[in-house]
């Protein structure tokens, strides 16, 4: 499996130009690249000639460079290919709604270039206290090393907002832990309940409330909107790098919380003895109608749910756990007793109008998840697990 350490680079005033101009060289190689591809993929055309842009930047960053920048400009159009295959095809993941050819590196808000400098594998080297860059550039670094393998292409950026270089390793490492049984987890994602579980072999239905997630989401919001009014009326803009930082606050704050319910829970069913996740699709997403028209669109627009569903799946891989996605229509608006579907949903109780099952509307998703893989429940079970889900706090 890849992961990937991060660190923080220390440059010295000298260093940093250096790094700034190499930087600059490989987005303006990228760009020129990307412009040439584009305009000749738009008149019919593919281009894919890079001897020109190669001869004049292997000068400035190195033929090394030159030759990775090449290569992921190669990678990003073969899978932008790939993509409109699949759309003809029409097995496009439910998840991406628009396909567009590689871009710029270019910052769409400010349109400054996006600074980035690659380094292919064998080129730098990574020392306790150094990382050591082509034509002798010895940089001092900060940050774990976390992952420990085969290294791959460097790829060192710089962020305008804090003023930092740095430094994304990949590395190729074995899966740390492996699994301890054979039993399946389902698992059904929501915006209330993030994460809605059941295990094979239990009764019992549990999950993580996300209120505490949620009342953060609309404090960040708050404060977005009132700062974006605030420049409107203040200076007729629509961006400060204080709306940029309010933004980035938010998104980590999110993915921090996400982050630790992720762990907590594949950590839990490793422990007993899970090896498949199985992923229902994000019913309670739809069914979040208690929102407002406006507050259920932001939902959908910010509230990212592959985030959610590419954490699991790393997480599980380090346990050895598979995870595979289902696409179970309506899985929470079925009875799991009767499979009748009248029935009436009203904050969050859940009601079948047929045989009288009164269930909590978050775990009638799994069970029923559940009950699609093939699993009978009797009907005892059934009651017991969607009467008194037990829901999980994290300490954020
Ligand atoms: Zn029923």
């Amino acid at each position: 499996m890849r992961r990937s350490n991060t660190f923080k680079l220390c440059p010295t005033k000298e260093q940093e130009q250096e790094l700034f101009r190499r930087a600059n060289a490989c987005a303006c190689m990228w760009n020129q690249l990307s412009y040439q591809r584009r305009q000749s993929f738009f008149n019919g055309q593919m281009d894919w000639n890079t001897d020109d842009a190669y001869h004049h930047y292997k000068k400035l960053i190195g033929s090394a460079s030159a030759q990775q920048i090449i290569r992921k400009n190669n990678e990003a159009w073969k899978s932008f290919f790939a993509l409109l295959k699949q759309k003809k095809a029409r097995i496009l993941p439910s998840h991406i709604h628009r396909i567009r050819p590689p871009g710029y590196w270019k910052d769409r808000r400010t349109g400054k270039r996006k600074l980035k400098y690659l380094v292919r594998c064998d080129n730098y080297c990574l020392s306790i206290t150094k990382l050591t860059l082509p034509f002798k550039l010895k940089l001092k670094w900060k940050g774990s090393n976390k992952w420990r393998g085969k290294q791959g292409r460097l790829e060192i950026s710089y962020d305008e907002l804090t003023g930092q270089w740095y430094a994304f390793m990949p590395v190729e490492v074995e899966p740390p832990h492996q699994p301890q049984g054979t039993k399946k987890a389902y698992v059904d994602l929501g915006v209330k309940v993030p994460i809605m579980a059941m295990i094979d072999d239990t009764t019992q239905v549990f999950g993580y409330r996300a209120n505490s997630i949620l009342a953060e989401w609309w404090y960040w919001n708050y404060k977005l909107a009132k700062h974006e009014s605030l420049l409107k009326t203040t200076n007729d803009a629509h961006t400060s790098k204080e709306l940029r930082w309010l933004y980035r606050k938010r998104k980590r704050r999110f993915r921090d919380v996400i982050n630790k319910v992720v762990n907590d829970f594949v950590v839990r069913c490793w422990s007993q003895g899970v090896s498949e996740i199985v992923l229902g699709e994000l019913t309670n997403i739809r069914d979040s109608a208690q929102f407002s028209k406006k507050l259920n669109s932001m939902i959908h627009l910010f509230w990212s749910h592959r985030y959610l569903v590419t954490r699991i799946k790393e997480k599980a891989e380090e346990y050895g756990i598979t995870v595979r996605e289902i696409d179970e229509q309506g899985t929470s608006s079925v009875c799991p007793r009767c499979a009748a579907k009248r029935v009436v949903r009203k904050g969050r109780l859940f009601n079948c109008l047929r045989c009288r099952l009164e269930a909590h509307r978050d775990a009638v998703g799994c069970v029923n998840i559940r009950l699609a893989q093939g699993d009978h429940l009797a009907a005892g079970v059934i009651n017991r697990a969607v009467a008194r889900p037990s829901f999980l706090t994290i300490e954020v």
